[in-house]
């Protein structure tokens, strides 16, 4: 059983008050969980989000910067500064803005608070593909083929590794990120340029140029895996999530578990994560991302942070995972062990963005009308009510719609019965495209891959 808590856990990791370094949905989730767990909460905001109804809740409430991100919600010296002048113990960053930069949770550390996420060094590593990947190989975690170095200068080397790799290749950059430099080689006459305009993009955007090449697999699934560890060498995985559903990369529709994949395959690569967890000593959650094809999964990327799509997870595991997160901040060890560990049922996540459903512009102003399901296996996760006006700065993620039922098919009816009382009202959102999702062949048979939104959105034009 789990051990007793450690009482040689520094004091730092005790805390009574959060900061919650976000905004929109997943601030009000923070919360929520924060309040749960019997801590006060220190919301911020930029100008643009003064109404938020997580601000009235918490127990300090302060505006931070103007509408501009870079100037607000990533602007690590107002955070901190805010975090001294209200006295709060932790930082907790969501998922987005600065939840993966190891700066921001290094000067958090410095700073004598608690960083509600991984040590330093993971982020750096894992933020690092080439790292992650040398990681991953050496934890028994199988990746896509190529190697695990940056690519080297000379042409003739360069093509001499496409060749053992086999086209097509993908080009990507090793400090790449939010499906941003990236490239397609399918063949070797197009090499030389992919890598000089790639090179050249993750320069700019990056501020690395370092390249690494491996296989372009062509129809695979997105799957992941959603690990939980704590500072005593304790690392669980809560089950596999299908993510495949994905617009330039976003993803739309997520479910848990992935359709067709059966407990026997997913397990030893659950088991791999877990152990790549423990050798790198990984703490709190974490996302590892595959891809998935022919019977076969390849790691690509670890997310070190709580993802959108935590909340398919929670309703198969029934485990509260911001909660699991926040007491492993607090130095307290897992209250379960990997056999513990059940995921039942089949849930499914749709986010609601608003944004025109055929332009997939982003659609601002005020909400006029609100309704949203609810029943037995229904969640909502939301910061949005009537006369809330969405602003055109941010994600437009608005809400998350998730149930849950004994199987997918079930599962599937009710996400159709929910989507259907749903209604947003004054502004666009993609709800008429969700909908008719739910009722697609391939995809309620569960054979899609992370090409299929894509096509069916061109053929639906
Ligand atoms: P990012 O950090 O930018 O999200 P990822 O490495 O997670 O980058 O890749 C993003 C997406 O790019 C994947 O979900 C997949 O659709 C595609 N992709 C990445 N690597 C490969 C690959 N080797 N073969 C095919 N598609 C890939």
């Amino acid at each position: 059983m789990a051990e007793p808590l450690d009482d040689t856990a520094s004091p730092k990791q005790r805390f009574d008050t959060v900061l919650i370094a976000n905004r929109g949905e997943i601030a009000a989730r923070i919360q929520r969980a924060c309040r749960e767990l019997g801590l006060k909460t220190v919301a911020i905001c930029s100008e643009a989000d003064r109404q938020a109804l997580y601000g009235k809740t918490a127990e300090s409430f302060l505006c931070i910067g103007p509408a501009n991100a870079a100037k607000s919600y990533l602007n690590q010296d107002a955070i901190l500064l805010a975090a001294r002048l209200t006295g709060a113990g932790a930082i907790h960053p969501g998922y987005g803005f600065l939840s993966e930069s190891a700066a921001f949770s290094e000067a958090i550390e410095e700073a004598g608070l608690v960083f509600i996420g991984p040590e330093t060094s993971s982020i750096a590593t894992m933020g690092d593909k080439i790292s992650a990947k040398r990681a991953m190989i050496a934890a028994g975690v199988p990746c896509v083929p190529g190697p695990d170095a940056s690519l080297p200068d000379d042409p003739a080397s360069i093509e001499r590794i496409a060749q053992e790799i086999g086209y097509p290749v993908i080009i990507k950059a090793a400090g790449g990120g939010g499906g941003r430099g990236m490239r397609v080689v399918p063949e070797a006459c197009s090499l030389h340029e992919a890598i000089t305009l790639t090179r050249e993009e993750a320069r700019q955007a990056f501020g690395s140029p370092v390249l690494y090449m491996e296989k372009f697999l062509q129809h695979p699934r997105h799957i992941e895996i959603q690990v939980l560890c704590d500072t005593h060498g304790n690392a669980v995985w809560l089950g596999h999530r299908d993510c495949s559903m994905q617009r330039r990369h976003q993803k739309v529709v997520e479910e848990a578990p992935a359709p067709g994949i059966s407990p026997d395959a997913i397990r030893p690569v659950g088991m791999a994560c877990a152990e790549a967890c423990r050798q790198i000593g990984y703490r709190g959650v974490g996302t590892f991302e595959f891809l998935y094809e022919n019977g076969a999964f390849y790691f690509i990327e670890m997310n070190t942070r709580l993802q959108v799509e935590h909340p398919v997870t929670e309703m198969t595991s029934g485990i509260d995972i911001v909660h699991a997160q926040i007491r492993v901040a607090q130095g307290e060890p897992l209250d379960l062990l990997q056999n513990d560990v059940r995921c039942e049922g089949h849930s499914f996540e749709c986010r609601i963005n608003a944004e025109d459903p055929d332009s997939f512009l982003p659609s601002a102003g005020t909400i006029a009308d609100l309704a949203l399901p609810e029943g037995p296996g229904i969640r909502v996760d939301t910061h949005i009510h009537a006369g809330y006006r969405v602003s055109p700065y941010y994600d437009s993620l608005i809400a998350k719609l998730i149930v849950h039922a004994p199987i997918r098919a079930e599962a599937m009816a009710k996400m159709r019965e929910a989507l259907a009382a749903t209604r947003v009202e004054g502004i666009a959102t993609n709800l008429p495209l969700l909908r008719a999702l739910f009722e697609d062949e391939a995809f309620v048979r569960g054979e899609t891959d992370i090409h299929y939104l894509e096509q069916w959105l061109k053929q639906r034009r």
